[in-house]
């Protein structure tokens, strides 16, 4: 066909008539915002670089993506502080019930720092671990124990915090009473086939544990109570020598007290299973957006992000900063960490020798009650370094923690946005307070372990 020249063209429309008709309705949506800068790293981590277990291949690519990442967006003294870390990997699992004859699949998956082993038992459900120390040794004998404890939803997560210790006790008091394997209910709040995975590193259990989903404790527990029930399960891990893996540093110094330090941190690494999009590149986006904003404006007290390694294997990247950095912990003037996924921020919390009036921003309410710090602080926590908390809304967080679920689409970018203004509003507040904080005093330096609080379901069911 003859090209007909645009002017042609141009000429042809002018001889429309007068009163052109009505258009039809645009389709196409009005032009969308750029996207914010926490959710485009959040994304870009989880997706670029994607799970990244501490000492994994891809362990090191989320080294090199936040040192690359950090000196792009124009921070100063980007470093990667070199931690060693434990090695642990899953290799394969799987799992079946056998019950009036008939035998079916059991998802699960195991928990982090399992032993490998084949096992094939009759199963005794117990309502929670702390109750199975009422059972007397050698009671469990040759028997798998499932350890069936719900987790309660709550806006400040604190159902978790109820039912966490059962991943590392269940396993611990099972294999003291001589069970053989330990399967735990997920520790979520979803009603889904996808088991959470977790450490239970901190009990050293020699027999294997395993999470089960929402779904597969649901049927075990169905199948128990109708009648005698044997699990097979097969769980292969494996354990290596340290890896090096780093804490990924970047600072503002500061303008007017240089010397004093805040830091502000999330973790770098994930689980495997998923793809680490909420747990933690959320934070990792929340704390480096929310840093760059003082680039321009540089605050009072030098500003410090810091990426841990390692968080959830072994704390080992919290450790190495604090003795890396143990000189310089009395300069240390607060901390906080991101840590609790994609949720707004909804409270902000203090914890110092002396009281403290947080600013105010708007839609968050300023506590009163004392910040908890991040489990990357509680090194800093231990030497006397004040703690503040930029608490997310959790209460869809660990419908996806630690699963296969942790993916990209589960960041939600709004949310993401007003969690950053918070946490500059907070950051700008503590850079720029005009004297310290007084320093933890001794009885605020520990922080409590999950594993002292005892999970809420209180019904045994004796072997
Ligand atoms: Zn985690
Ligand atoms: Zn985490």
């Amino acid at each position: 066909m003859r090209a007909v020249p645009v002017a042609a063209l141009w000429l042809a429309a002018c001889a429309a008539p007068a009163v052109p008709p009505p258009s039809p309705p645009s389709l196409s949506p009005a032009p969308a915002a750029p996207p914010t800068l926490a959710y485009t790293l959040a994304r870009s981590l989880s997706t670029e670089v994607g799970p990244r277990l501490a000492g994994s291949a891809n362990d090191a690519r989320a080294v090199a993506w936040a040192t690359r990442t950090l000196a792009e967006l124009g921070f100063a003294s980007v470093r990667a502080e070199p931690v060693a870390v434990p090695v642990w990997r899953r290799v394969k699992e799987n799992a079946t019930l056998t019950t009036g004859g008939v035998t079916s699949p059991l998802t699960i998956t195991a928990l982090g720092w399992s032993v490998s082993g084949d096992v094939s038992a009759d199963v005794v459900e117990v309502g929670a671990h702390a109750d199975i120390a009422s059972l007397p040794e050698g009671s469990l004998r040759g028997k798998i124990v499932f350890c069936n404890v719900h987790t309660d939803r709550a806006v400040d997560g604190a159902g978790y915090g109820r039912a966490v210790g059962v991943r590392a006790g269940c396993p611990r008091e099972a294999e003291t009473r001589g069970a053989v394997a330990a399967l735990v209910r997920s520790v979520g709040t979803d009603a889904t086939d996808a088991p959470h995975t977790g450490s239970m590193r901190q009990n050293g259990a020699r027999i294997p544990g395993a999470a089960l989903s929402a779904v597969a404790a649901d049927r075990l527990h169905a199948a128990l109570l109708a009648g005698p029930t044997r699990v097979t399960l097969s769980v292969v891990t494996a354990t290596g020598p340290d890896a090096i893996s780093a804490n990924v540093v970047a600072e503002i110094r500061g303008t007017r007290a240089p010397d004093e330090i805040v830091v502000v941190g999330a973790h770098l690494d994930s689980w495997d299973l998923g793809r680490g999009a909420v747990d933690d590149g959320a934070g990792v986006g929340i704390v480096v957006a929310a840093a760059r904003a003082f680039l321009r404006a540089p605050p009072e007290r030098t500003l410090r992000v810091v990426l841990f390694a390692a968080e959830e294997n072994s704390l080992a990247g919290a450790k190495a900063y604090a003795a890396t950095h143990a000189g310089e912990l009395d300069r240390h003037v607060a901390a906080l960490e991101l840590d609790a996924g994609t949720g707004r921020v909804v409270e902000l919390r203090a914890r110092a020798g002396g009281p403290v009036t947080l600013p105010t921003v708007p839609g968050v309410v300023s506590s009163r009650e004392p910040a908890e710090g991040g489990a990357d602080l509680i090194p800093l926590r231990a030497a006397g370094v004040p703690v503040f908390d930029a608490r997310q809304d959790m209460s869809t967080y660990f419908d996806i923690h630690h699963t296969q679920r942790d993916t990209p689409d589960q960041l939600r970018e709004p949310d993401l946005a007003q969690a950053t203004g918070a946490v500059v509003e907070l950051l700008r507040f503590v850079t720029a307070a005009s004297s310290p904080f007084a320093r933890l005093p001794a009885e605020e330096r520990a922080r409590p372990s999950h594993e002292t609080l005892r999970p809420t379901v209180p019904t045994v069911r004796p072997p």
